[in-house]
């Protein structure tokens, strides 16, 4: 079986500033012990005003927490009055960068083009993109929620070369089920899973398909976890309100126990 290491990652969205962030990260790294960080990566995408705090954090104690960032400039550098830039994010230590996340969809009117153009931009400066795809309520009543999900990853990798896709990270998110309450059953989760997976064996190779981590994200909790990481294809989650809560996510980490 292929040996990948799952990922649990906590997507704060607009929610701590610098203060607070200072304060999760050093309660989740005080509940945290070596044999969670051997059996998960563990990562924190903050706003972007806080991952300077944790960055100092993180590097003063030598914590094996990671971070990231919850969005990225498909730029490099220039006139563009509010973006961040991948060597921005590079140098201040982030390890991920999510990109096409579902409020950055529907809120900001990121297509998949722009969300392709994000991937690359990060992996030009070498951060892991967290790809999010996911369909809303109506696509899944219409049963073409596998259609608009494999649709939605082939446009986000467009130009990613194997050697790059391997080290990716894709999250299947359906949208009705983002802060909601209503988690995806763990059969819903591994029956888009494993298609993404199938899919990137067509672009790519089997091989490629085997290393990309690919996560389940909605209304993630301590006490529903477990049944989805039992899915053969689903390699951890991202994590949006539940991860605001030290011990929550503590207990989403130790989905095993
Ligand atoms: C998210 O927004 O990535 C998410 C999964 O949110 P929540 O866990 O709150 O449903």
């Amino acid at each position: 079986a292929p040996a990948r290491k799952p990922l649990m990652a906590g997507n704060w969205k607009m929610n701590n500033n610098h203060f607070e962030a200072i304060a999760l990260v050093q309660k989740l790294a005080f509940g945290l012990k070596e044999a969670d960080y051997a059996a998960v990566d563990v990562a924190v995408l903050p706003p972007f005003t806080d991952i300077r705090s944790v960055q100092t954090l993180v590097d003063a104690d030598k914590l094996e927490i990671t971070y990231g960032s919850q969005d990225i400039s498909q730029h490099a550098s220039g006139a563009y009055t509010g973006e961040i830039s991948g060597a921005m994010l590079a140098k201040l230590g982030c390890t991920y960068a999510a990109v096409g996340h579902s409020e950055r969809r529907q809120y900001h009117h990121e297509d998949d083009a722009l969300v392709n153009a994000k991937a690359r931009a990060a992996l030009a400066n070498k951060i892991t993109p967290i790809v999010c795809v996911g369909e809303g309520l109506e696509v899944r009543k219409a049963g073409e929620h596998v259609a608009h999900c494999l649709r939605q990853v082939t446009g986000a990798l467009e130009k990613i070369p194997a050697d790059q896709a391997a080290g990716l990270v894709i999250a299947y998110e359906p949208v009705w089920a983002i802060g909601t309450g209503e988690v995806a059953t763990p059969q819903d989760a591994q029956e888009v899973v494993g298609a993404i997976r199938g899919l990137l064996g067509e672009l790519y190779d089997g091989e490629t398909a085997d290393k990309v981590r690919i996560l389940y994200g909605g209304s993630v909790k301590g006490n529903n976890i477990a049944g989805i990481m039992a899915q053969p294809d689903v390699d951890g989650a991202l994590v949006g309100g539940a991860s605001l809560d030290a011990g929550e996510f503590v207990k989403i980490c130790r989905y095993r126990d």
